[in-house]
């Protein structure tokens, strides 16, 4: 079964990072990352310090991020606080 919404863009945009852009700048740590499907902004998730990927929403207003994991196929959408997915692996 395919979860989606309203909010997916038609095609996901390609990782601007390797890592949390936040992070990287300041030397963070992160435990997990998350891509912005609207921008490819990459961010850790909410079991990091720096929380950038909802940082990232809550700041842009982007509201789709799929997992940036090995092999995770799984979204979030901000908005509708709902899973999403599967999609395509990005890695
Ligand atoms: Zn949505
Ligand atoms: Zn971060
Ligand atoms: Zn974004």
């Amino acid at each position: 079964m395919t979860t989606t919404c309203a909010h997916v863009p038609t095609a996901a945009h390609a990782p601007r990072a390797p890592g949390c852009e936040e992070c990287l700048a300041t030397g963070g740590r992160w435990v997990h990352l998350r891509l912005c499907l609207t921008c490819g902004h990459v961010g850790c998730c909410d079991d990091s310090p720096g929380r950038h990927a909802t940082k990232h929403f809550r700041t842009v207003q982007h509201p789709v991020i799929q997992s940036f994991e090995p092999g995770e196929t799984w979204g979030w959408c901000y908005v509708d606080s709902a899973m999403l997915g599967p999609f395509p692996p990005l890695r």
